[in-house]
């Protein structure tokens, strides 16, 4: 019997997550593996296990499980793919990611949360992501071309850096736009060199996109 005191409320949120239409066992496996209440801070660890986003502090926010499930879901990555991240925040989806893919190359632009989130991943031994200090509207060129990007952070439009950064076949999920601090999930998939497909998924809320660096 597991003496793990977060079980049970881990147990619980796995079964939301399925009856809301996660079916990727390998998604939800990941969602099983990586403990959210090391990411959260102190004074919400004790709301880890539920389906909500959590302040961060610096006034970003850790996505709730159900949407970091749904776009990790969206990403179809295989074993052997190569991701990418836009805002590494707390580093909770780049450890998703770790579980799904060969290496995630993460950004993100406030130097305490990218210190931060690269300590918490190797206390927790993932060691397969990259984490940088950047402005993500850049991307990351030297990793191109990625068979995932993901965006947690929301920019008016995709920018083109961006998508030229992904594979053939690859997808890039995006919360686009800003309609009273919603955004509509979106996953384009690049069809060939010239064509993308795109298909919306309903409204989310996230953190905007910023350029460049915090300081
Ligand atoms: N994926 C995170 C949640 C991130 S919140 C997690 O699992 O915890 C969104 C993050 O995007 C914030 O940390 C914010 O600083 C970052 N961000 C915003 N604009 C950015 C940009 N242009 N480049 C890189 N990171 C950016």
């Amino acid at each position: 019997m597991s003496t793990d005191p977060n079980a049970p409320k881990l147990v619980k949120l796995i079964m939301a997550l399925r009856r809301d239409g996660i079916h990727d066992t390998r998604v939800l496996a990941a969602m099983e593996r990586v403990p959210r209440e090391k990411f959260a801070p102190q004074s919400y660890k004790h709301l880890a296990y539920e389906n909500q986003s959590l302040p961060l502090g610096l006034g970003q926010t850790l996505s709730q499980p159900f949407v970091v499930a749904k776009m990790s879901q969206e990403l179809a990555l295989k074993p052997n793919s190569r991701v990418l991240e836009v805002g590494t925040g707390s580093g909770y989806q780049a450890a998703i990611l770790a579980h799904l893919s060969q290496r995630v190359t993460s950004i993100e632009r406030i130097p305490e949360l990218h210190h931060s989130a690269r300590a918490r991943l190797l206390s927790l031994e993932i060691y397969n992501t990259d984490l940088h200090l950047g402005d993500g509207f850049l991307g990351w060129p030297s990793g191109a071309p990625y068979d995932g990007i993901i965006l947690t952070c929301a920019p008016d439009s995709v920018p083109q850096e961006l998508f030229a950064q992904l594979a053939i076949g690859g997808r890039l999920v995006a919360p686009v736009g800003n309609q009273n601090d919603r955004q509509s999930l979106k996953v384009y998939t690049r069809k060939s060199e010239t064509k993308l497909s795109a298909k919306t998924l309903g409204l989310v809320q996230f953190v905007p996109m910023l350029g460049g660096l915090s300081s």
